[in-house]
């Protein structure tokens, strides 16, 4: 089945006014040479033909939610929002289907899109505002032992170089040939060899999934560890810093029974009554990280970083229990409203126990003042080159900061403990990571082999990606 579906445009921050860019979390600030929105990708390939031949750098951006100056150019900047929506729907014999989105498709429409369709992604992190090639560009990842992140889910890219010829790579490309390795370094390589116009992915029949959300003594969670992750199809926690709390979440298939009933609950004139027709609420949505008490309890932090312990303590304290069925992207999407800063590490998963015992030992040492949880998630091992779970069962770990307070103390004492175990930094997240010792934990010679290979001139380079992955040519 081929077909297209419109998604409606959002305006991303390079559609917007003359004003710089800056990213969600305010840690970076930009102002671009010149900034377009093709209106198709025959427009876009020849906006990038065009710069690229004046010798121009060109970078796309998303919905600027990356941390890091990923998407920052001093040359052309482009915002793909009007090419959103799905191209072509393929199903599978196995049941999947594979889906072709135009890049600029926020996560959001693509979770709506693909519910018109019966079809879901099998994974997804905790907001939808992203857009799906930015997403996949920084490895974004939800959580699941058995489950990758986005990139995982790709199976085909178009991409245009910066001749404006649109290239198209594949996973079925026979292993080492030059569209396999396009493909490694276009599904997940910060926009390092062109821009994407579309994006292939697997998705999955829709599923629901049942959500619990409790309080835990941290020390259960840790001691039986294997057995919270891998009896879950996606456990996560959130730990308050200062205390031996966490609030636990373990997200797993709902059964048919169960989606009956709650379907009706929705739908239902009891359920309109009582607001379920909406989203099922979720405990971190109410309780912890989004709401309005929450941003109180920051601004609290920030005028008295004095109160934090004790906010921490009454915050953890005052958590429920909740236990809803829903929707699988509904389940996985939380609100963030109050605007913070992040870094976010990969462990080797059997050194998280040792990692959180350190952070808190350099907590308390410190009394430096943070507000936030830690949130701690899992992925499988896969074979991704840029990916931060390559070749290891990974652990992710995520301190948080609320942006108006300093993040840099801390963020330093996490990043040393983090790298003391060989661990890899999100590429979207705050962090101070070179290539040199990223080379470490990828075949960064091979990925500057591609980027040679299809941008010999470097229009898609900037200073991040020097850093990070090793100049091509300036
Ligand atoms: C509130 C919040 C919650 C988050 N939750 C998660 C989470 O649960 N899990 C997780 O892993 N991460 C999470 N992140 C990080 C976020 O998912 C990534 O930083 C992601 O890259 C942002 O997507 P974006 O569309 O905003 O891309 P941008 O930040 O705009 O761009 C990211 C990179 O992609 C490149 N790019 C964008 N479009 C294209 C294109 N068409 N072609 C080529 N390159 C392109 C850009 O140049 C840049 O290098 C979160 C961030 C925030 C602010």
């Amino acid at each position: 089945m081929s077909q297209s579906i419109a998604a409606s445009t959002p305006s991303s921050p390079a559609a917007r006014s003359r004003e710089p860019l800056r990213t969600w979390g305010r840690t970076v600030t930009w102002q671009p040479d010149r900034r377009a929105t093709p209106r198709d990708e025959a427009e876009l390939a020849a906006l990038v033909a065009d710069a690229a031949a004046a010798g121009q750098h060109v970078r796309a951006i998303g919905a600027g939610h990356s941390f890091t100056p990923a998407a920052v150019t001093d040359g052309l900047h482009l915002g793909l929002d009007h090419l959103s929506g799905i191209e072509a729907v393929l199903p599978q014999a196995d049941g999947t289907a594979l889906v072709t989105v135009r890049a600029g498709t926020r996560l959001y429409q693509l979770n709506r899109l693909l519910a018109s369709l019966g079809l879901a992604m099998r994974n997804l992190g905790d907001i939808d505002r992203q857009s799906i090639a930015g997403a996949i560009s920084t490895g974004t990842h939800g959580t699941g032992a058995t489950l990758g992140g986005l990139a995982t889910q790709v199976r085909g890219v178009r991409v245009v170089d910066a001749e404006g010829t649109v290239r198209t790579a594949t996973a079925a490309a026979a292993p080492g040939s030059p569209e396999r390795e396009l493909f490694e370094v276009a599904r997940l390589g910060l926009g390092t060899v062109g821009i994407l116009s579309a994006v292939t992915l697997e998705v999955v029949p829709a599923f629901w999934l049942r959500a619990q959300e409790e309080p835990w003594p941290l020390d259960r969670v840790l001691d039986g560890l294997d057995e919270y992750v891998d009896g879950n199809d996606h456990a996560e926690l959130y730990w308050f810093p200062g205390t031996r709390r966490a609030l636990t979440l373990r997200n797993n298939r709902a059964t048919p029974d169960e989606v009956a009933s709650w379907t009706a609950a929705r739908t239902g004139a009891l359920g309109a009554l009582r607001g379920a027709g909406t989203r099922a609420r979720s405990l971190l949505d109410d309780e912890v990280l989004s709401n309005g008490a929450f941003e109180v309890v920051n601004r609290l932090a920030f005028a008295a970083p004095g109160l934090v312990p004790r906010l921490n303590a009454v915050s953890a304290r005052a958590l429920g229990a909740r236990s809803y069925v829903a929707p699988s992207h509904e389940v996985f999407v939380h609100r963030r409203r109050v605007r913070f800063a992040e870094m976010e590490y990969a462990l080797p998963r059997a050194e998280l126990r040792d990692v959180l015992a350190e952070l808190d030992g350099w907590l308390r040492r410190s009394s430096e003042p943070v507000p936030f949880p830690v949130e701690v998630r899992f992925a499988a091992a896969d074979d991704v080159w840029l990916s931060t779970a390559r070749g290891r069962e990974t652990a992710y770990v995520a301190v948080h900061q609320y942006a108006p307070m300093p993040h840099r103390r801390y963020f330093d004492a996490a990043e040393q403990i983090f790298t003391a175990v060989g661990g890899r930094p999100h590429w979207g997240k705050l962090h101070r990571r070179t290539a040199a010792d990223l080379a470490l934990h990828y075949p960064l010679d091979d990925v500057a082999r591609v980027r040679a290979a299809v941008d010999p001139r470097g229009t898609f380079r900037n200073d991040y990606t020097d850093t990070v992955l090793g100049p091509t040519a300036r």
